[in-house]
C-alpha cells in the first residue's frame, strides 16, 4: 500500500497489488490501455470496475448543514485481478467537501412543448 497526503487534509491509498495472488495485472486497467492504442481514449486514460465517490453523513443531518460546512468524503475505484479474478481496490482516497450552492441550469420550453 502507498499512502500520500497532500496539504488539503485529503489522502490516497494506492494498492499496487491483489492480496489475493500478489499480481499487478488488472482487467479495466489493461483494457483502458488498448483504448489509448486504439484512439479511444487520450494518454493517461485509466478506468476501473466500479469508481464510486460520496460524502459520508446521515442525509437527514447532512441536508440541513449550513453552506461551507465541511463533510467526510471518499472516493473508491476497484478492478479485477487478471490473475486469479479476485475484485479488489485499487485506490482510496479520503478527504472533506465542503457544502457549495448548485444552481440548476435553467430550463429552455420551446414552442410545443410542456
Ligand atoms: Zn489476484
Amino acid at each position: 500500500m502507498i499512502k500520500e497526503t497532500d496539504n488539503e487534509g485529503n489522502t490516497k491509498y494506492t494498492y499496487p497489488k491483489c492480496k489475493a495472488c500478489g499480481s499487478d495485472k488488472l482487467h479495466f486497467k489493461e483494457m483502458s490501455e488498448k483504448a489509448i492504442k486504439a484512439g479511444s481514449a487520450k494518454e493517461g486514460f485509466v478506468t476501473g470496475y466500479e469508481i464510486t465517490s460520496g460524502i459520508i453523513g446521515d442525509p437527514d443531518i447532512l441536508k440541513g448543514l449550513p453552506l461551507g460546512s465541511e463533510t467526510p468524503s471518499i472516493r473508491v475505484v476497484t478492478d479485477i485481478c487478471k490473475d486469479c479474478g479476485s475484485l479488489r481496490a485499487v485506490m482510496v482516497r479520503t478527504g472533506k467537501e465542503i457544502k457549495q450552492l448548485v444552481v440548476a441550469p435553467p430550463t429552455i420550453h420551446l414552442p410545443g412543448q410542456n
